[in-house]
């Protein structure tokens, strides 16, 4: 069934600018949906629409089948992991302290909280053994963003929402994250809204790719169809 449900859903800011105007579409589970389109088209508002760090103007938006008007925005936030493109990491914890905080702050031990810190670093290509006792200066762009998914993963929540995660590395690195988080959510199966601006990331990565214009999805469909193959 739909994981993501958006039911006409257009968000005007203050200032009168329409972000997002009428918009429907839906995520299934366990499915991986690229938002691609330039810049200013509604896709980030799009995106912060479904963890309620924005509110919309009109329309209806549920997540596993609950009308999320109605969900307390923290306890909705925690089936939601959020990776942005600078992730913030607590400079002055470690690797490991920085992936083990969730599921500490959801009452692990703290034995279990760091086993399972160790488990996410692993599966996101870090060695635990080498990278989680270092500090976050002393890791690569790269590296720091393996660490955000790591954290967006620990509190195992359903939804992923990624905005432009690999947008601030250069283009060798961000191969090797795309193809870290491909082999990582065949085993995980997030239901995943993923922004990019690159058609490239958004062809490789998506089940589905949103093609945005301005504040309107133009066409969702598969990668194959969104190419032109016959
Ligand atoms: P994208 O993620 O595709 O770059 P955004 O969702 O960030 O697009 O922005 C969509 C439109 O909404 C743009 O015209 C942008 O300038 C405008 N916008 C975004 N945030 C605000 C805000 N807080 N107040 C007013 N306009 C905003
Ligand atoms: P990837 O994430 O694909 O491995 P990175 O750019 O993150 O690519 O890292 C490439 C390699 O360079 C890493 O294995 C790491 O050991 C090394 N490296 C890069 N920058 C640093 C740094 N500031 N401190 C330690 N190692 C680094």
């Amino acid at each position: 069934g739909a994981m993501i449900r958006f039911e006409h859903v257009t968000k005007r800011y203050p200032d009168g600018t329409t972000a997002v105007d009428d918009l429907s579409f839906e995520v299934a589970e366990g499915e991986l949906v690229t938002l691609v389109g330039p810049s200013g088209c509604g896709k980030t508002t799009t995106m912060k629409m479904v963890n309620r760090l924005i509110e919309p103007s009109d329309g209806r938006i549920s997540v596993d089948g609950r009308d999320i008007a109605a969900v307390d925005p923290v306890e909705l936030r925690r089936g939601i992991g959020y990776v942005i493109q600078q992730v913030g990491l607590f400079p002055h914890k470690t690797v490991l302290e920085n992936t083990a905080t969730v599921p500490h702050l959801l009452g692990w031990s703290r034995a279990r909280a760091r086993a399972r810190a160790a488990e996410l670093l692993d599966l996101v290509g870090l060695d635990p053994a080498v990278h989680g006792p270092r500090y976050p200066e002393q890791l690569s762009g790269g590296q720091r963003q393996r660490v955000g998914v790591a954290r967006a993963l620990a509190a195992d929540p359903p939804v992923l929402l990624m905005d432009e995660p690999f947008g601030a590395v250069d283009p060798v690195v961000r191969d090797h994250l795309q193809s870290a988080f491909l082999r990582l959510q065949s085993q995980v199966r997030k239901t995943v809204l993923f922004v990019t601006h690159d058609i490239e990331e958004a062809v490789r990565l998506g089940d589905r790719i949103a093609v945005y214009g301005q504040g309107r999805i133009e066409q969702f469909d598969a990668p194959a169809a969104v190419l032109g193959a016959p």
